[in-house]
């Protein structure tokens, strides 16, 4: 069972061990916040002392979010490695062609005078064509899930892979598209059961289980991809 706690827009998950004597909190890999507590204090306790913490907890998440943003070392010249659903194609500077990026199934063709953009090409492609694919994953996951999305959004959401949103609409981040299709469904599935459960309650996990019996597995995969990732 997963105590949470929520404070604004920010959500805490609480572990609670008996061996610990002070309170701690710590942000992870994939910008999830953990609250380390001692097993006595009670949750009026937690929340004062979480909310002293706020603008530190503010403050790395966008230190997290500047170091996931924009493309590490890329430097857009031929040969260099894309990927796109957990394969890696070659990208190729191209003199001239009618649209700035293009993608031949084998090749990224990137127009030499559009490279300073690149980043906002590839997100642009990335979206435009992502979002028909997803749309067909929400759409494989949905009767499973058991609720059906309103529609679907991919936009940039900085560190978080996707968010639940007002009246069914769920939000996805472009930079899911550069993952294997294993994990993009995990990310799918879990927003997919927000529409039923709000937070991370008991019953949100629950469902997850009976969705997606290894999502621990897929979760604990995707916190582990961040370093290796180009955007
Ligand atoms: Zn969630």
């Amino acid at each position: 069972m997963t105590e949470v706690l929520v404070i604004g827009k920010l959500e805490f998950e609480v572990r609670r061990s008996p061996r610990r004597k002070t309170l701690g909190l710590t942000v992870d890999r994939a910008g999830e916040l953990i609250v380390h507590s001692p097993e006595t204090v009670n949750s009026d306790e937690l929340h004062k002392w979480v909310e002293k913490k706020l603008l530190w907890v503010h403050q790395k998440l966008l230190r997290k979010e500047e170091q996931n943003r924009g493309s590490h070392d890329l430097e857009m010249v031929s040969g260099e490695t894309i990927p796109y659903l957990g394969q890696n194609y070659r990208l190729r500077i191209v003199k001239d062609q009618p649209a700035p990026l293009y993608f031949d199934g084998d090749w990224f063709m990137l127009r030499e005078s559009d490279r300073k953009d690149a980043v906002k090409h590839f997100q642009h492609w990335y979206r435009d064509v992502g979002t028909e694919w997803l749309n067909e994953r929400v759409q494989f996951w949905e009767p499973r899930v058991g609720i059906s999305a309103l529609k679907i959004v991919v936009s940039d959401l900085g560190f978080r892979w996707g968010s639940c949103g007002q009246n069914g609409v769920l939000h996805f981040n472009w930079k899911l598209f550069q993952l294997p299709v294993f994990l993009v469904d995990y990310v799918v599935a879990h927003e997919l059961v927000h529409l039923h459960e709000n937070n991370h309650t008991p019953e949100f996990w629950r469902i997850l289980d009976r969705v997606l019996p290894d999502w621990r597995k897929r979760k604990e995969n995707l916190s582990h991809k961040r370093p290796e990732m180009i955007w």
